[in-house]
């Protein structure tokens, strides 16, 4: 099954934060919400759906961020990283900020959300676009069509 070559790891600017992926992705995002832009300090954020069971820290403790509401954002308490965020009320996958893991070389989205709050040149490759969300029943589609076709990791 791995195609993916897993685990990979990955961690935080200072490196004080570690941690292990050993679960492949579901879905790649890049979210263009006004949120983002200012947690990134850029044009948007991007993203790596993780199986929750897949996702291990090794080292550190992360701090929560963001605005401290439903959904989780956590953060190295040192470097200040936006690590990873757990979605409002979903326990079954991790949002990976996509340039945490050491290697990010062959990340791309392949759905775009919020582009309604788009600033006008920030484009991306993504396959899928999104004026908000995709609606909830369009992920397992999003989902199956990702497995298929995914750029992964090189070996
Ligand atoms: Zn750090
Ligand atoms: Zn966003």
């Amino acid at each position: 099954m791995n195609d993916w070559n897993l685990p990979w790891e990955g961690g935080c600017r200072c490196g004080q934060l570690r941690f292990k992926v050993s679960a492949a992705p579901l879905l790649t995002m890049a979210c263009h919400c006004t949120g983002c832009q200012q947690m990134t300090a850029s044009a948007f954020s991007l993203s790596v759906a993780i199986p929750s069971v897949g996702f291990s820290l090794l080292k550190g403790q992360p701090v929560i961020g963001g605005l401290h509401g439903a959904a989780r954002h956590y953060f190295c308490p040192h470097c200040m990283s936006w690590m990873f965020t757990r979605p409002e009320g979903i326990d079954e996958f991790v949002n990976l900020r996509a340039t945490m893991l050491d290697d990010a070389s062959w990340f791309m989205p392949f759905i775009e959300t919020w582009t309604k709050e788009r600033l006008s040149w920030a484009t991306t490759p993504a396959v899928h676009s999104f004026q908000t969300w995709p609606a909830y029943e369009e992920y397992p589609g999003l989902i199956e069509e990702y497995a298929q076709l995914a750029s992964k990791p090189v070996r």
